[in-house]
């Protein structure tokens, strides 16, 4: 199999000591106690990324899993739950409330902009009376991410638990756990950190906890029943047996970004430098404002199809980006920038092969991508 530069916005490329460790021999996850203490230990590197004190668990599932975990443990028949919605994703998390009961009332908003938190307030002074919010804080389909410092700490304010999705956000934007007062954050393995595929983990407050431990109807499911864990250190216990290679993986990734100083300043100035490039040859991006560190969404240009980018791209670059899906299928292309993959040279590579293939496809651009991101990156 030929393995193409992968620059879609997750899964991303897993580096060699990352690859390394998890074909590590392992132990019995569920008898030896220490792999309880390297468990909490990975659960620790995560705190220290999310900057939290609320407890962490990694789950044996895709980011997906977080999210269905967080709406079935505290949703239950009946419980209001808002919505905000200002892209596919957080649509989305609307259904997975409706599955567990939930009565979901929906804050929508343009899909081209990131949320506005005053039209939010003033949603919020007539109708407030919500168990939960579910947000998303990085759009991967637009390219947009949302104001989750500002829209916690609000929804807090009314008593709103907020879960939010930071799947493609957490290790590439901005992110303050508990000084933006936010309840639940979940993420996954295979997007900024960069690990393989097959992990999510999830920040929960005290308050999220007892909302979940103090719900007058029972949890529906074992799989995504997050109370079974509440003390799983103590009782050196885990519900179901531990993907030991994976969290093997997970932890050597986070040592990768947590040995980085900047790893944020990373991602925001070469997404900026992406950005401009694309503008200055003349292509027009998807998102309007609020644009994300670790993904930008480029419109398809007159004249050509998505399919005639990505098949050039893919074939005679031997580079993978992405595309996206439901209203935005074949409407834009997108490129990811996010771990391993925000890197000067790969998005150079990227952006080179990209203004060939839209050449050869016809495209008249205003000026050359790869050169604009150099001159930006300096
Ligand atoms: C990637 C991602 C997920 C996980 O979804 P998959 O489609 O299974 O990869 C969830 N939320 C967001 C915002 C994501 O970017």
């Amino acid at each position: 199999m030929k393995i193409p530069l992968l620059m879609t916005p997750g899964p991303t490329y897993i580096h060699e000591e990352v690859r390394r460790a998890m074909s590590v021999e392992i132990t019995n996850p569920d008898l030896d106690e220490n792999f309880f203490e390297f468990y909490k230990d990975t659960c620790d590197k995560l705190k220290q990324l999310l900057h939290t004190g609320n407890d962490v668990l990694i789950l044996s599932g895709e980011g997906i899993l977080g999210l269905e975990a967080a709406c079935a443990s505290l949703i239950g028949p009946g419980d209001r739950v808002l919505c905000i919605d200002n892209g596919i994703f957080g649509k989305g998390f609307g259904d997975f409330a409706k599955m567990y009961g939930g009565e979901v009332v929906y804050f929508k908003s343009d899909y081209r902009k990131g949320i506005n938190t005053k039209s939010l307030s003033e949603f919020l002074e007539k109708d407030h009376h919500f168990k939960l919010a579910t947000l998303v804080h990085c759009e991967t389909p637009s390219g947009i991410t949302n104001p989750v410092k500002e829209i916690c700490p609000l929804l807090k304010q009314y008593g709103i638990l907020s879960v939010v999705d930071s799947v493609s956000a957490i290790g590439g934007e901005p992110l303050e756990t508990d000084e933006w007062a936010m309840d639940i954050v979940l993420g996954g393995s295979q997007k900024c950190l960069s690990a393989p595929p097959g992990l999510t983990f999830l920040s929960i407050s005290p308050r999220a906890w007892k909302a979940m431990l103090d719900r007058k109807t029972p949890i529906i499911g074992f799989y995504c029943n997050l109370s079974h864990w509440r003390n799983w250190y103590e009782e050196k216990w885990f519900p179901y047996t531990q993907p030991i290679s994976d969290i093997y993986a997970l932890s050597a990734a986070v040592d990768r970004l947590l040995h980085e100083e900047n790893y944020i300043q990373r991602h925001q100035k070469l997404a900026q430098s992406v950005r401009t490039a694309l503008l200055e040859a003349g292509l027009e991006l998807y998102p309007v404002d609020s644009f994300s560190n670790t993904v930008t969404t480029v419109f398809v240009p007159e004249g050509t199809t998505f399919k005639d980018i990505y098949d050039e791209m893919h074939r005679t670059h031997n580079i993978m980006i992405a595309g996206a899906f439901d209203f935005l299928k074949d409407q834009v292309f997108r490129i990811g920038h996010m771990g391993e993959n925000c890197r000067e040279e790969k998005l150079y590579i990227t952006l080179k092969a990209l203004n060939q293939t839209l050449e050869k496809v016809g495209v008249q651009l205003k000026g050359k991508l790869h050169e604009s991101f150099v001159k930006e990156t300096e």
